[in-house]
């Protein structure tokens, strides 16, 4: 049985950073905390957590010692509240890519005079990353989700259309498509190269294979969207850790496609990579 890794996969740059300023900052004997998962996969928080690095749902928990921000970034409004916290240290992980697209909708929110719902936010209505965007527009943002919620919007004024960072390239130009032909629209493409760059080539694996495994936390949106891509192509299974792997899955497959989502540590990988070797080994003998 081959196994094959998608030629993107696994951590991205956003992701990598955090960490490594999550475990820099661990290593200054201080009380380190992340407001949330500082990334979206369970087993890489718990790892984290050995070197002290606590996850907090209540910052009001808070006292002294450094906090650091997760990859999706937080509220507006909860970031301010935090900064006016002086027994505390905020040390901003938000990447750079989230960063950019909080600064556009905080500038269309400043440059939009009236008081119109005119920011569109293509994603996920819970997503943390989507939640805190949504802080930055003052008010004018409404999210949407997929095209049947593009056809029942309804608003006034010209749109300006901004992309949570990990969506499709599909469902985000249908829904600019759909909006198109109703309202004047100013679109800012923001999702990241880093997720096109794993879903194009979670699609191309996924279609030179029998099955795909994409490896990810289920809590991960990136992750998910894998799945779906590779779904659309050849039998896919979700998976988190080597413990949900099964052997009657591999029965009469030739070749395995392995991917992982961006939040996704390389040792999950390789563990799930090793499994899979042994269950084809076995087979062989
Ligand atoms: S997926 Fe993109 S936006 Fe999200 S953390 Fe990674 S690089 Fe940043």
């Amino acid at each position: 049985m081959k196994i094959k890794i998608a030629k993107n996969a696994g951590f991205c740059f956003g992701v990598r950073r955090a960490i490594d300023i999550a475990e820099k900052t661990a290593k200054r004997k201080f009380k380190v905390y992340t407001l949330g998962p500082i990334i979206h996969n369970p087993q890489e928080v718990g790892r984290l957590k050995k070197q002290g690095i606590e996850t907090l749902k209540n910052p009001k928990k808070v006292k002294g010692g450094f906090i650091i921000l997760r990859t999706h970034g937080i509220p507006f409004e909860l970031h301010k509240k935090l900064e006016e916290n002086k027994s505390i240290n905020i040390i901003d992980a938000t990447c750079p890519f989230v960063k950019r697209a909080q600064n556009i909708v905080k500038q269309l929110s400043t440059d939009i005079k009236s008081s119109d719902k005119t920011i569109i936010l293509v994603g996920e209505k819970v997503h943390p990353e989507v939640v805190a965007l949504v802080s930055y527009g003052n008010e004018k943002c409404v999210v949407i989700e997929n095209i049947r919620e593009a056809k029942k919007f309804k608003g006034c004024g010209d749109l300006n259309i901004v992309s949570q960072t990990t969506q499709t390239p599909k469902n985000f130009n249908n829904i600019v498509k759909v909006l198109k032909k109703r309202y004047k629209t100013k679109v800012y493409n923001t999702i990241c190269k880093a997720t096109l760059d794993r879903q194009k080539s979670a699609e191309k694996l996924a279609t030179s294979v029998d099955l795909m495994i994409v490896v990810g936390g289920k809590n991960s949106g990136n992750t998910r969207r894998l799945a779906q891509i590779c779904s659309a192509k050849i039998q896919t299974y979700h998976i988190e850790t080597v413990n949900s792997l099964k052997e009657k899955w591999f029965k009469n497959i030739e070749s395995v496609g392995l991917t992982a989502g961006a939040s996704t540590p390389n040792w999950i990988v390789k563990e799930i990579e090793g499994i899979i070797k042994k269950i084809g080994e076995k087979r062989t003998c």
